[in-house]
């Protein structure tokens, strides 16, 4: 087979390297100059600053099986990211609280949360637990029962200082969520067995930083004479027609016998204009939140800050989700500060400037110690379609979805369909590799 891939994200990266692996001829056509996407690095004031995605989560077993493929999967070439994931969550209180696995069970433990609470938490786990073990977090069928279930209204109901200070921060954090974003169903789903953001195992790439597993996936296949890489060209519109795909792109036309579509979920549709009504209802329902990080080169040694401040909604910090300090070693301090969705989305409309300047009084505003502090250098990495959200009944729709069945020609892949992380993305690049072949 000749398969064009659209998207040269992890989840197309994914789906190349398997094609290839089987021995299938691939032409992978990305509009950006480097492939990556949303897992990429780049080099700022000599630090690897990612624009995306941050870590992996030791549980996605799949991405360090890519790793170890690509020689890459060294223990020099790999940090351990477990001890800085001990985050110090900044609180009402003005107290450092020690922060560990985002669980139930460590939520229970903490002495922050009163005990009435925690004993109400304790009464939801058997249930919860019950959902868990019954199936493959994978499976989005294992937590079908729950999509139609806020999280917050759910777990407020047991524990508000759980959801304020830990479930709020911690979803505010690493998915730009708002409350009403994330149904119980997801919830479980990200925190049970291989999807958790546990303490333990959380890793990344020394050099270059999460973005090392998608550059060095775009070096493979740009050495591999039976694929073909086009980077800078932007996909127009893709037709299934006859025994193949004609696909247009702002430099002409490509042809061959099937399409992997891995762009994200929301611009599928637009590109698909034969694509039939029900598929394209679901693609139109896909939404995506905001996330930009804000990076900073501060002419100060670290001195007394933390390494990590959460920032809860319910402190009134609903643009800035968190900020990180790392001591550069030379007497200045690189920071960054992440923008949750809510923030992106108030102030779409501002330059760049504007919104470093504001994110700047954000910082201050958390340290006023900071307002002195010369600011040498910065620049953001504006993500508004960061991470695909998972309001109630998302999962629903996405069981509707699947249960339409496969297209003759073309496979679909990218967080939409799973988890919005980089290891599950890449895990439905490989599914979708598969399902080709099968269908071949
Ligand atoms: C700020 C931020 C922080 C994150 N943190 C983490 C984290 O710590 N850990 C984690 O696991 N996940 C994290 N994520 C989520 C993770 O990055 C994504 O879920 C994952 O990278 C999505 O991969 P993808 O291949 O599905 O999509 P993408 O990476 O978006 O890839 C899609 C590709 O398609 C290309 N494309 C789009 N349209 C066209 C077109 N018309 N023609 C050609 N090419 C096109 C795009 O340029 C892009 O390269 C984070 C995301 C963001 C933005």
């Amino acid at each position: 087979m000749r398969v064009i891939v659209v998207g040269g994200g992890i989840a197309g990266l994914g789906a190349a390297f398997r094609l290839r692996e089987a021995g299938h001829a691939v032409v992978l056509l990305e509009k950006d100059t480097e492939v990556g996407g949303r897992c990429r690095s780049v080099l700022w004031n000599g630090v690897w600053a990612v624009t995306g995605a941050f870590a992996f989560l030791g549980s996605e077993t799949n991405l360090t099986e890519q790793a170890k493929k690509l020689g890459i999967h060294q223990p020099d070439q790999l940090a351990d990211l477990t001890a800085a994931h001990q985050w110090n969550v900044w609180v009402k209180r003005k107290q450092a609280v020690h922060f560990g696995s985002f669980d139930l069970l460590g939520a229970a433990r903490h002495p922050f949360i009163p005990f009435g609470e925690k004993a109400r938490l304790l009464a939801t786990i058997p249930a919860l637990a019950r959902q868990v073990i019954a199936g493959d977090p994978r499976d989005i069928t294992s937590a079908a029962a729950f999509d139609d279930v806020n999280a917050c209204a759910y777990f407020r109901r047991y524990s508000p200082t759980f959801v304020d200070y830990f479930l709020e921060p911690c979803m505010g954090m690493f998915c730009g969520y708002g409350e009403d974003d994330f149904s119980l169903a997801w919830t479980v789903w990200s925190s049970s067995g291989r999807l958790s953001w546990g303490a333990k195992n959380i890793w990344s790439f020394k050099e270059r930083g999460a973005g090392r597993l998608t550059w060095a996936l775009g070096e493979h296949l740009r050495q591999d004479p039976g694929c073909d890489l086009r980077l800078g060209q932007a996909v127009r519109s893709v037709h299934p027609q006859g025994q193949g795909v004609r696909i247009e792109t702002d430099a002409g036309t490509v042809t061959g016998d099937a399409v992997v579509m891995a762009v994200p979920g929301n611009h599928v549709a637009g590109l698909m204009p034969e694509l039939d009504d029900a598929r394209r209802a679901f693609f139109d329902s896909v939404d995506y939140a905001g996330h930009h990080i804000v990076y900073y080169l501060l002419d100060r040694p670290k001195g007394e800050l933390l390494d990590t401040y959460v920032l809860p909604a319910a402190d009134g910090f609903k643009r800035t989700g968190n900020l990180r300090f790392t001591d550069m070693g030379n007497g200045k301090t690189f920071a960054h500060s992440q923008w949750k969705d809510w923030g992106c989305r108030r102030h779409a409309g501002a330059s760049d400037a504007e919104l470093l300047d504001i994110a700047w009084r954000d910082v201050v505003d958390v340290l006023p110690e900071l307002a002195t502090t010369r600011v040498l250098d910065s620049f953001i990495s504006r993500q508004p379609d960061a991470i695909c959200k998972r309001p109630k009944g998302y999962i629903a729709g996405l069981q509707r979805f699947q249960a339409l069945g496969q297209l003759e020609r073309v496979v679909f892949c990218g967080d939409y369909l799973s988890n919005s992380t980089v290891g599950q993305s890449h895990w439905s690049g490989m599914q979708a590799a598969e399902q080709l072949m099968e269908l071949a």
